[in-house]
């Protein structure tokens, strides 16, 4: 919700998969036929990438490492799936990814296998469902192994956690197994200054847009990005991600912290699940949620344009109280609730033009003016939830542009929605049990937070250092 229409348009293209056009490579060449089959199973575990083989009921291989026997080696398992006999020739590997508009018969195909061959193989995998033909993306890579001409083994690396290991046995038949990478959790931390947005300054650091997302979902009760956000504050985030054995990291998970250090404010947001109703949620150092009750701006990407208090009506032209808050905005765009509460009033109503009045907890109203309309099925009697978008920027009424006015009522008295102490969400406070625990996962994230700030904060602050 904080994020501009240009910063989700970067998201979408950078989510977007770079195609490999490259000429397939051949990585095994002709030689010492003892050596071939070595190099042969060295780019073989290359490829898999020190793996566990076969079925393995533990999900992403975690925590494999120390408590499982050690897995059969490669080698033989290779060989005997293979059945390499002397005298059969020199296998080929040739290895290239998927272009668009691809299949993966024809990928396969394109490495030299037979099309029959191709089609079996890969009927096997998707027989045991273990990839969705539909689903596939320009860009996964498949190393065939072929001998005299004929297919003998296939490897789909259907994603970053698991390869699809094909191979064809005497009998002719195909079996499939699926390889799962061995993937350990851990934490990054990464922390810089903000030069122009912190999307840009996260992505530079090998963050992912989700926990962009999650930061600025944290901060959205907080700060305004659009305003509030100046060059030189300093932010932090804490996430999950899943690295393979080679220490590179696969995947990306929650942000289990978010601090913003910056003229507007500096707080900081622990990622806690309470046990007790197990929603997950962002709670400051002393337990407080970071979720409001009102959301401090109900509209995105605006100018604030006039600010609450005394000033001269530019239209009547007398001194009088402004009793809310203009923001400039483009006609037509979208208008949240503030928060949870029942529309009380959604009509006309003189200088205020198109106008919605909505009714919360706590004896807080909030209303909105000048609206172009309003939004689908809003009236009056309608209950609203936090963010539903209630209308669409206008310049009904007594107005001189496109704006939204904004009234915040505190037991019927107008107050300024910028400097409201707003009531909060959860305080873990309340429930001691809770705050324990809390306490107890904060330190935790306290800790990975000090070991990873020790090196930051040794010659060059706020650079930010490389996974672990
Ligand atoms: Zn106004």
């Amino acid at each position: 919700m904080a994020l501009s229409e240009g910063e989700r348009a970067m998201m979408h293209d950078v989510s977007t998969i770079e195609t490999n056009t490259a000429e397939p490579s051949r990585t095994v060449s002709h030689g010492v036929k003892s050596l071939v089959v070595l190099g042969l199973l060295g780019s073989v575990s290359a490829v898999l990438g020190l793996v566990t083989i076969g079925p393995s009921n533990d999900p992403v291989g975690m925590g494999a490492a120390h408590a499982s026997p050690a897995p059969p080696p490669l080698a033989t398992t290779l060989l005997s799936a293979t059945e390499f006999e002397p005298g059969l020739g020199i296998p080929d590997h040739l290895s290239d990814t998927l272009k668009s508009r691809e299949t993966l018969t024809e990928l396969v195909t394109r490495l030299g296998a037979q099309p029959s061959d191709a089609a079996a193989a890969l009927h096997t995998i998707y027989e045991k469902e273990l990839l969705d033909p539909r689903r596939l993306r320009p860009g996964v890579k498949a190393d065939a192994f072929i001998t005299n001409g004929q297919l003998t083994a296939l490897n789909i690396k259907a994603d970053a956690e698991r390869n699809l290991f094909i191979t064809r046995s005497a009998s002719g038949g195909w079996t499939a197994s699926e390889l799962k990478a061995r993937l350990s959790p851990t934490y990054h931390r990464v922390a810089a200054p903000i030069e122009t947005s912190i999307y840009e300054a996260a992505r530079k650091l090998g963050a992912g847009d989700q926990q962009v997302v999650d930061f600025a979902s944290a901060f959205a009760y907080d700060v305004d990005f659009q305003r509030e956000i100046h060059p030189g504050d300093t932010f932090e985030m804490v996430y999950e991600t899943q690295v393979d054995e080679h220490g590179t990291p696969v995947k990306s998970g929650d942000l289990v912290y978010a601090k913003l250090n910056g003229r507007a404010l500096t707080r900081g947001f622990y990622r806690f699940a309470p046990s007790d109703d197990g929603v997950p949620d962002y709670f400051d150092e002393n337990g407080e949620s970071a979720t409001k009750f009102l959301m401090k701006t109900p509209i995105n990407g605006a100018r604030l344009s006039s600010s609450f208090g005394n000033r001269r009506h530019p239209i009547s032209g007398y001194t009088r109280l402004h009793k809310g808050t203009d923001f400039a905005a483009p006609s037509g765009t979208p208008i949240y609730a503030a928060g949870n509460g029942t529309v009380e009033r959604a009509s006309r109503y003189g200088g205020y033009g198109n106008y919605v009045r909505i009714k919360h907890a706590n004896n807080y109203k909030t209303a909105y003016a000048h609206m172009l309309r309003y939004g689908p099925g809003v009236r009056a009697g309608k209950r609203v939830r936090q963010g539903d978008v209630i209308g669409y920027v206008g310049s009904t009424g007594a107005s001189t542009g496109p704006h939204l006015h904004y009234e915040v009522y505190v037991k019927g008295k107008p107050v300024n929605a910028m400097k409201l102490k707003l009531p909060t969400g959860r305080k873990l406070a309340e429930t001691p049990d809770m705050l324990a625990e809390f306490e107890a996962r904060k330190a935790e994230i306290d800790a990975i937070r000090t070991a990873q700030g020790a090196q930051l904060m040794a010659a060059t602050p706020l650079v930010n250092p490389r996974s672990p």
